[in-house]
């Protein structure tokens, strides 16, 4: 759970629907994918300076666990000044990957279906962006005790929210996150469904963040480091195959190709190393590679 403070990790998050009526059986994948709690942003947009920096140093130095770092950063994110991030907009994000060298002909035809981010970016003022965060996450599972979120614990979690997705619907705090961020987002917008089920949470926000990353590169965008250990798996994967197997399996479904590419380079790996991707083993997928 650390690394979701830690800024480093994710750039989103996503926490389960509340789902009543299921027992609480092994769950799916699904319910997996949603209830992995990494998935969560950086804290603040830009790290706080002087007598501020110091100050938060402290009081995270102090701080033993997390709802209490919640409270402290609740309370020190209201003396840090912060600016309105460029961020980019739906219809940039539409832009860049039907420009995008790699990328285009992978989306063309979900652009065809009508997929697109214009419409579905909304980068919200920061009263606007609690209250859409407040009717999202009083609907969900707070990963830290498995029940339905509470108004306090989504108060408490708020300032720690750079953005979420919610469905179709993707949700940015203006003054947080980075210009990538809705790059990010958007992208999984175009994600094969039958990628998002077979592949699991780490590689599908590794393989987010690796096109990502491609179409931030494309567009002279910094991007920060997110999902380090996902992206680096994927990769890995990359390298052993191509970045052509990886973007067909991810925007047009075609698990079974890449499949074959990566075990045809390597007998019998795939479904080893999307085990251990989906148990968090990072060292040891990247070992059979
Ligand atoms: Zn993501």
């Amino acid at each position: 759970m650390s690394a979701k403070r830690g800024g480093a990790s994710g750039e989103h998050i996503r926490v389960p629907r509340v789902r009543p009526k299921v027992a609480p059986a092994a769950p799916s994948q699904a319910d997996l994918d949603g209830a992995l709690p990494q998935d969560i942003a950086q804290l603040i947009s830009k790290p706080p300076t002087g007598a501020s920096l110091r100050a938060v140093s402290r009081l995270q130095r102090v701080s033993g666990n997390q709802a209490v770092q919640r409270l402290l950063q609740r309370a020190t994110s209201a003396i840090i000044q912060r600016d309105k991030v460029a961020h980019t907009t739906g219809k940039q994000v539409d832009t860049y990957l039907n420009a995008s060298p790699f990328i285009k002909t992978y989306v063309a035809d979900k652009v065809k279906g009508g997929t697109k981010a214009e419409g579905h970016v909304h980068i919200e003022d920061a009263a606007t962006f609690a209250k859409s965060w407040e009717t999202y996450s009083l609907k969900r599972l707070n990963p830290d005790t498995g029940k339905t979120f509470t108004a306090a614990e989504a108060a408490a979690w708020e300032p720690t929210v750079n953005a979420f997705r919610d469905g179709s619907e993707i949700h940015i705090h203006e003054e947080r996150g980075e210009t990538g961020t809705a790059i990010h987002e958007s992208i999984h917008l175009f994600c094969d469904g039958k990628f998002r089920d077979t592949m699991g949470f780490t590689v599908n926000e590794g393989a987010t963040e690796f096109f990502a990353r491609a179409i931030c590169a494309e567009q002279k965008i910094t991007r920060g480091s997110f999902y380090v250990s996902e992206r680096t798996s994927v990769e890995k994967l990359v390298a052993l195959t191509s970045k052509e197997d990886l973007a067909a399996a991810y925007f047009n479904g075609k698990i079974d190709e890449l499949k074959a590419a990566v075990n045809a380079k390597k007998k019998d790996t795939f479904d080893k190393w999307l085990g251990f991707m989906k148990a968090k083993k990072y060292g040891d997928a990247d070992a059979l590679l």
